[in-house]
């Protein structure tokens, strides 16, 4: 067996061997050390004809799935080996053979992914100016290809987008950097060199042109084949991503702007996401998701939805209605899964049923609506009546799970099934009134008959009446109990195998009849994953209403011009999680203006007005509403944002660094119908550095690119810029100066800001008053010099340096501090000793002010 085992491993070396041995999987050796120590179960060892005993552990089979989710979690790859001969039958050693790898990339264990998130795994093909990547879901059967420029920022950019875990390359790469790269963002590797499409998958690609594309299509399917020892039947067409399809937002950007998950905390609440997921299913979640990730360009699919949704919005019952069914539609795409990779039980196929009853309500509530996309959603939409009754008329509502155990195929569905089902009933009659006869025949009263697994059917007399046992009863006793004793009859016996028997006949026909079924659902795969699409889709639009009419949001106007005109916009997320009232913002930018340039302290509210804008727009080219009175907007192509300065610990890249990356990142691939959000560029190093960079990087932007671009600073200087830029347009965010404190008013108004109140925030963060005294004593003499001449503003001795503040100023900043105490005192929350103490305190500093 070790020879077996020694054999099959040296074709797995970088998977981790389960070896099915009776009711355990064992491991051997190196992976039984790491497994053990992973899944922190006992290390044993066994002799295995070696010198010393074997290290081996194991897993119970029946818990399996559990031990794989954490090893396949911890980002390791497991090869299942089972017998793959009965037993009884083997001569010598029974065969085993690898039926499954489990991978990070391939888990399709139910429960193993998220409900709302694709499991990816990403194949990368290098071609001679580029990548292609290839990526799938095999839980869903999604397919998706994309055309990568020959730059590996980018390509890793979209790797990391897509979430995955694993990475399928070539055994030969000819960038060796993509290894390294791949090593650092700790994903797991997978090698697959096959590039030809078995001919069964030419269906999914025949709408696409491009040999190379098809190429790195073959080289994920084929790996993902081998992965799961099967053809994948359930694979959806191919979807050819061009980058000029879609509103492309880099992963920077998604990170930056919140769309998916929450920059620091990396959680879903109070994102984008999280705000439209109003969605039924599961499936439109994940819709719902993609449609964030990749907004539309195509107008005429835009202003299709906004119609939709504004249909919703007026039809409220028909709404409720749709909501109503979409909640019985369970998780189609991944039954469909199931079904294909046959690991789906009856319990599938009745969800399955119980979705498609809702279809033909979808439809009619559809039709209510009277609206074009309603219609033409109605009619690709397909129905599956006969499917459906198929169903109805063979399984049972409630189904076990097992379908090794019989009890789930409807009476009527099946001729044979019922006659034998009567047989074993006629025969458990027979023993119900066996009792009867035989208490009668014998005179035995209390006699009993019972069944258990090791002896069938006995009958059970009691200790108090074994002397009533006659011979001539022909009974044989089997078992003694403490009070009683237990027999058997050939009668009994022989109805015992006549139930038994049927029993057995039962569950291997009604397995052959799921089977059979089960086939019959695989045929209907294309139409189940259409309706899945057309569902999600639905689904999604629903969500959006819900949202609008909630939020109060408006439908946006699609334009040709250049335009960006909101009217009293509104951030979605922040005005929902904020407790203040959010302020209302308007954004105009006219065709020749190009570069706003948003001045204003820090924490007034720049980088969420600059959010405001880009969130508005990816709502609006998903076919959502947006939070405005007014809404004008071109179709955008790519959106860019570099949002605050920020450590990327995990690439070990400094933080300026990787804001230059970002930034060279944009200017390089920003065309004229694209949105920049530069958020506080150059603020990472020194401030004439800082500035000096922000500015040429202004200049060149207003030069060389001609798109929109939103420019935040704290650098009030740049606001000259005005006079010299023509497309260069100064807003800023007011503040107020009251009692020597700052008040944000977050409304954007037109014109430069006149400084920066940097000093005014330390002193709202509490900074020692001298710290913030001192500051302002230093920007005054820097002032002075105009700032840009570098004289270095004296030091002194901050111990003696209280002396220097003059008397009045001194007995202003104690009143202040005295009237900041008291007023944030709450009478209602304090003891009377409390009150008398604070002002104990305050007499004792005023007592100390007025002696100076
Ligand atoms: P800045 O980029 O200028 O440093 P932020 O945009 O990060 O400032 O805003 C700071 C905080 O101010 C936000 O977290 C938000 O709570 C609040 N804020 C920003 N804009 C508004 C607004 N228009 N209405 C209400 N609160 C706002």
């Amino acid at each position: 067996m070790m020879q077996q085992y020694l054999e099959i491993k040296k074709d797995y070396s970088d998977y981790i061997v389960f070896f099915r041995l009776g009711d355990f999987y064992e491991m051997f050796f190196q992976d039984a050390i790491l497994a053990s120590k992973e899944l922190e179960i006992v290390l044993t060892g066994r002799d295995a004809g070696a010198k010393e005993r074997v290290p081996m552990c194991g897993v119970p089979h029946h818990a399996v799935n559990l031990y794989l989710e954490k090893l396949v979690d911890k980002g390791y790859k497991v090869a299942i080996v089972e017998q793959v001969e009965d037993p009884k039958a083997a001569k010598g050693i029974v065969k085993r053979e690898v039926v499954k790898l489990v991978t990070p990339g391939t888990l399709t264990l139910d429960g193993s992914v998220d409900q709302k998130d694709n499991n990816y795994i990403v194949a990368i093909h290098e071609i001679k100016n580029g990548y292609i990547l290839a990526f799938s879901d095999v839980t869903t059967g999604e397919n998706y290809l994309e055309k990568v420029p020959y730059d590996i920022n980018i390509l890793f950019n979209e790797i990391l987008n897509l979430n995955v875990k694993e990475v399928v390359i070539p055994s030969k790469l000819r960038n060796k950097l993509i290894k390294h790269y791949l090593n650092e963002y700790d994903l797991t590797i997978s090698v697959s060199d096959e590039t030809d499409l078995p001919s069964y998958y030419r269906n999914l690609v025949n709408e696409v042109y491009d040999k190379e594309l098809i190429q790195a299509f073959a080289r994920l399917v084929n790996y993902l084949e081998k992965t799961q020892k099967q053809a994948l039947m359930h694979l959806q067409k191919v979807m050819v991503f061009e980058s000029n399809s879609y509103l492309r937002i880099d992963n920077n950007s998604k990170k930056n702007l919140e769309l998916t998950e929450t920059f620091r905390r990396q959680s879903r609440t109070n994102t984008l996401f999280w705000l439209l997921d109003k969605c039924s299913t599961a499936m439109g979640s994940r819709y719902l998701k993609q449609s964030i990730q990749r907004p539309l360009i195509n107008t005429e699919h835009i202003l299709k939805r906004y119609s939709l949704v504004e249909s919703f919005n007026n039809n409220f019952i028909t709404r409720s209605d749709l909501i109503e069914q979409l909640k019985k539609v369970y998780d189609l795409e991944r039954i469909v899964g199931r079904i294909s990779f046959g690991n789906c039980n009856a319990k599938d196929l009745v969800n399955l049923r119980k979705s498609l009853n809702a279809v033909p309500y979808i439809k009619e509530s559809l039709k209510d609506l009277n609206n074009d996309f309603a219609n033409s959603i109605n009619d690709n939409m397909p129905d599956l009546k006969d499917f459906r009754e198929l169903i109805e008329t063979a399984i049972i509502d409630n189904p076990p799970l097992s379908i090794k155990e019989g009890g789930f195929i409807k009476e009527g569905y099946n001729k044979t099934l019922d006659e034998i089902r009567n047989n074993a009933n006629d025969s458990k009659t027979w023993i119900e009134n066996f009792v009867e006869t035989e208490r009668e025949r014998t005179g035995i009263s209390k006699l009993k008959v019972g069944y258990n697994r090791v002896f069938g059917y006995y009958i059970e007399v009691t200790k108090g009446q074994l002397d009533l046992v006659k011979d001539e009863f022909g009974y044989v006793r089997k078992q003694t109990l403490s009070n009683s004793e237990r027999y058997i009859t050939n009668e009994l016996k022989e109805k015992e195998s006549l139930i038994l028997g049927a029993n057995e006949a039962m569950i291997n026909l009604e397995y052959d009849l799921f089977l059979e079924l089960r086939e019959k659902s695989k045929e209907q795969t294309l139409k189940l994953q259409e309706l899945a699409k057309t569902i999600s889709e639905l689904d999604m639009l629903i969500a959006f209403s819900i949202v609008s009419m909630n939020n109060r949001y408006i439908k946006p106007e699609i334009i040709e011009e250049r335009i960006i005109d909101i009217v009293d916009g509104r951030h979605p997320v922040v005005e929902m999680i904020n407790e203040e009232v959010f302020v209302e913002n308007s954004i105009t930018m006219n065709k020749t203006d190009q570069i706003l340039l948003i001045t204003g302290p820090n924490m007034s509210g720049k980088s969420t007005y600059m959010r405001q804008l880009a969130l508005i727009i990816i709502m609006a080219q998903m076919g959502c509403f947006v939070p405005a009175k007014i809404a004008r907007l071109p179709i955008f192509d790519q959106i860019f944002t570099r949002i605050g300065a920020s450590d990327d610990l995990s690439t070990g890249k400094s933080t300026f660094m990787v804001e230059m990356l970002e930034v060279n990142y944009a200017l390089q691939n920003a065309t004229k119908n694209s949105l920049i959000l530069f958020d506080e560029i150059g603020r990472g190093t020194a401030t004439y550095d800082g500035m000096a960079l922000a500015q040429a990087i202004i200049e060149y932007c207003h030069h060389k690119i001609n798109c929109k671009i939103l420019f935040s600073t704290h650098y009030h200087e740049l606001t000259y810029l005005e006079d010299d830029l023509k497309s260069l347009h100064n807003v800023h965010v007011k503040a107020k100066e009251e009692n020597g404190t700052i008040v944000f008013l977050h409304k954007v108004v037109d014109g430069p800001t006149d400084r920066s109140y940097g000093i005014h925030v330390g002193k709202l963060a509490k900074l020692p008053n001298i710290v913030t005294k001192r500051a302002n004593d230093i920007l005054k003499e820097l002032e002075k010099n105009h700032g840009y001449n570098v004289i270095k503003p004296q030091t002194i001795d901050l111990f003696n340096y209280q002396e220097t503040l003059s008397i009045q100023e001194e007995v202003d900043d104690t009143y202040n501090s005295i009237i900041e105490q008291l007023k944030e005192l709450d009478i209602l929350d304090i003891t009377p000793i409390k009150a008398m103490n604070i002002l104990n305190d305050v007499i004792e500093e005023i007592k100390k002010i007025s002696s100076k």
